[in-house]
């Protein structure tokens, strides 16, 4: 069954904007974006550096509130008037009925945020190394921003659209959309 048929996919923005909040290595920005115009063909920019989302914390779970960083990263979005805009932060991120999750998307305020929290990490508890970071925060800002134009979850587990669970499957998932998910978006 094919659940995107449903979605009527947006006009593809003339650029996609890349913002950190809190430190995070420019060169993994830099990487983020370059995927992002891969995959998606508009040019990407990176905005304003952001401080990190104290407003977003919450105390009792020690973690931030995802849903509270796209309502910032919307205002700084309206103030930029931009296309969509893609927060990254090192910090962990919830919504109330997840544990945590990799990133999270509004697509009426077109703004998206990932998390690198978890993803700099393996199973075991080590750092991963830069190159499976990369890979990583790659694929979920692509994940994404496929939100922001339309798409939703795939079942294809290689797939960008697939839900991680883990960093594992981030791992396995490809740096681009199945045939399903670009067609989707009238990408060829
Ligand atoms: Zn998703
Ligand atoms: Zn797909």
């Amino acid at each position: 069954m094919n659940q995107r048929a449903e979605v009527k996919p947006l006009a593809m923005p003339s650029q996609l904007v890349v913002v950190a909040l809190g430190p995070v290595a420019r060169t993994l920005l830099a990487d983020i974006g370059s995927a992002l115009t891969q995959i998606y063909g508009p040019p990407s920019s990176l905005g304003p550096a952001q401080q990190r989302p104290a407003y977003a914390f919450n105390k009792d779970r020690n973690q931030y509130h995802s849903t509270a960083i796209l309502r910032r990263l919307a205002q700084l979005r309206a103030g930029l008037a931009t296309g969509p805009v893609l927060g990254v932060t090192d910090v962990d991120i919830f919504v109330p009925d997840a544990p945590f999750v990799f990133g999270e998307a509004d697509r009426d305020s077109r703004s998206a945020v990932v998390s690198l929290s978890r993803l700099s990490h393996g199973s075991d508890g080590k750092p991963a190394d830069q190159e499976r970071l990369k890979h990583r925060a790659q694929v979920e800002s692509v994940h994404e921003i496929g939100h922001l134009l339309g798409l939703s979850h795939c079942q294809d587990a290689r797939c960008g659209m697939f839900l991680s669970h883990k960093p594992s499957d981030s791992d396995r998932k490809g740096l681009g959309l199945c045939g399903t998910c670009r067609a989707a978006l009238g990408l060829t």
